[in-house]
């Protein structure tokens, strides 16, 4: 291998410097596509967290990105995002190979990587406090200061697009970060420090470590020398992360779970369903937080909707994610046994498999594409995360009807209506417990739109300029003119 991956290790980028594993620790890092070693990651330790530590709060304390003029950070932040791009064939090739996700796919994840920088970038000198009218005797406004060090810990998913949906916006508030890499593929996210060097990022105020969540992700969130959180993953770490929190009483911000429901009104274009669904459900074999994971359809065109899915779902090329075939695999064989014996739990509750229903027979890590009608909104399958490309669909005869069975478990991400009846897409929009409705097209919207959750799906906002205000916390000076 050569390049990034030259020795067929990716290493650890702390405090401006490239560096290997603890101890010499490496993970290995499998191609799920093909079921095979691919490649290693330094594996961080003790050691590696505290460089980082000490090197975040140092660049912080120098006022490395707090105190650079605004604008430059924000030109800073464009020399990344250009140096983004002149990775993204190589990170690509390597996203691909450690993901299991398409090509095509991981060229989107550069290219949004990028986008998010831009995005920030344009706007870190436009971070305004207010003034406050309190009379002639006083002068009163507010100021946004960054936090300090943000600690980020990313999930395997997205690796790429959702370090950098973080990091921009931490950066372009003046904030020193540290990212924590899932496991299973940090290789691409780690050229992201080689786009953070070419751009002269001031070393020490990012540092992406690969380790182990157990180990150096649980350590970096306890640790009382970081002043905000910002975790994307599952409901369980979530939850572990935020005891840590509380005993230290740190900020924290929580992008979690989902079991997004799609609502299929008999007027809907069912077209436009059937191609929401396949991007909905089977982009990324269903690995997505926002995932159509459910689908609830009214009676008169159940049956239509429920055969047509069947069909697409079999009708689905399948291979490797270099291909670019309709459907990869999932990330890992413990994922696929996940996803296969969850699924296996509706035939039990009653459901109809209308097509796939197990893993394919083939090398690599593979879940037929699936769609399971007749679900009991109330089954296991239809409350839990399958974070697969699994559907459950559900019949309803009534709005109210569907509004309950959407909003009828503990997640609330995102939500989506099929109608050509405007007002009804209004008011069931508002109506919907979710951070996020797209109506008549799933994933509408975009790194502009603020997204986030409801109950275990988390709180606070990422994308957006709502997301800018996660990583500023307010001051207010008051000063007396009397005398
Ligand atoms: P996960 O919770 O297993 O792991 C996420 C990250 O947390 C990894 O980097 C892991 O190493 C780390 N981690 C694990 N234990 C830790 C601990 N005790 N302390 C600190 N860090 C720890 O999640 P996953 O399997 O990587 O990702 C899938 C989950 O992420 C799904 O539930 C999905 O819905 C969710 N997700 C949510 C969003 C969103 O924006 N809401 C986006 C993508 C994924």
């Amino acid at each position: 291998m050569s390049g990034f991956l030259a020795g067929g290790l990716a290493r650890n980028y702390v405090a401006g410097s490239w560096s290997e594993g603890d101890g010499g620790r490496t993970i290995a890092i499998e191609d799920p596509g093909k079921g095979e070693h691919f490649a290693d990651a330094a594996q961080a330790g003790e050691t590696s967290l505290a460089q980082a530590l000490q090197a975040a709060r140092a660049s912080f304390e120098r006022g490395d990105l707090a105190d650079m003029k605004p604008s430059d950070r924000g030109r800073l932040m464009l020399r990344v995002a250009q140096e983004i791009r002149g990775l993204a064939t190589e990170g690509a090739d390597i996203l691909c190979r450690e993901s299991g996700k398409t090509l095509s796919a991981a060229h989107e994840e550069f290219e949004e990587a990028a986008q998010y920088f831009e995005y920030y970038g344009g706007v870190a000198d436009k971070i305004e406090g207010k003034s406050i009218p309190l009379g002639p005797d006083y002068a009163d406004y507010t100021v946004f200061e960054p936090y300090g060090v943000s600690a980020q810990v990313v999930p395997w998913n997205f690796p790429v697009s959702i370090a950098a949906r973080s990091l921009a916006p931490s950066m372009a508030a003046g904030n020193s970060t540290i990212i924590k890499s899932p496991e299973l593929d940090p290789l691409a996210l780690a050229m992201l420090g080689m786009a953070l060097e070419r751009a002269d990022v001031p070393a020490g105020a990012v540092s992406i470590l690969c380790g182990l969540g157990s180990d150096i992700g649980a350590k970096l969130v306890a640790s009382d020398e970081i002043d905000q959180i910002v975790f994307t993953g599952s409901v369980p770490t979530g939850q572990a992360i935020l005891h840590a929190a509380a005993e230290t009483v740190t900020p924290s911000l929580m992008e979690l779970g989902g079991k997004s429901a799609a609502v299929v009104f008999e007027d809907a274009d069912i077209d436009g369903v059937l191609n929401s669904l396949k991007s909905g459900i089977f982009y990324n074999a269903g690995q997505v937080c926002s995932a159509m994971a459910r689908v609830l359809v009214h009676r008169s065109v159940y049956e239509e909707v429920v055969a047509r899915a069947a069909e697409l779902a079999n009708g689905l090329s399948v291979g490797h994610g270099l291909d670019n075939p309709d459907h990869t695999p999932v990330v890992s064989a413990q994922q696929l046994s996940r996803v296969e014996a969850l699924t296996s739990t509706a035939r039990q509750d009653g459901a109809r498999v209308a097509a796939g229903g197990t893993r394919l027979d083939r090398a690599g890590h593979f879940m037929a594409p699936t769609i399971l009608a007749d679900v009991d909104p109330a089954s296991r399958v239809a409350q839990e995360e399958i974070f697969g490309p699994v559907t459950c669909i559900t019949p309803f005869d009534t709005e109210a009807e569907a509004i309950a069975a959407a909003n009828g478990t503990e997640f609330g991400l995102v939500a989506g209506i099929f109608t050509r009846d405007l007002a009804r897409s209004h008011r069931v929009a508002r109506k919907l417990r979710a951070g996020q409705v797209f109506v008549n097209e799933w994933f509408a919207g975009g790194i502009s739109t603020p997204f986030g959750g409801v109950g275990k799906s988390g709180f606070g906002r990422e994308k957006g300029l709502e997301a800018l205000y996660n990583y500023v916390r307010t001051k207010n000076i008051a000063i007396s003119l009397k005398g």
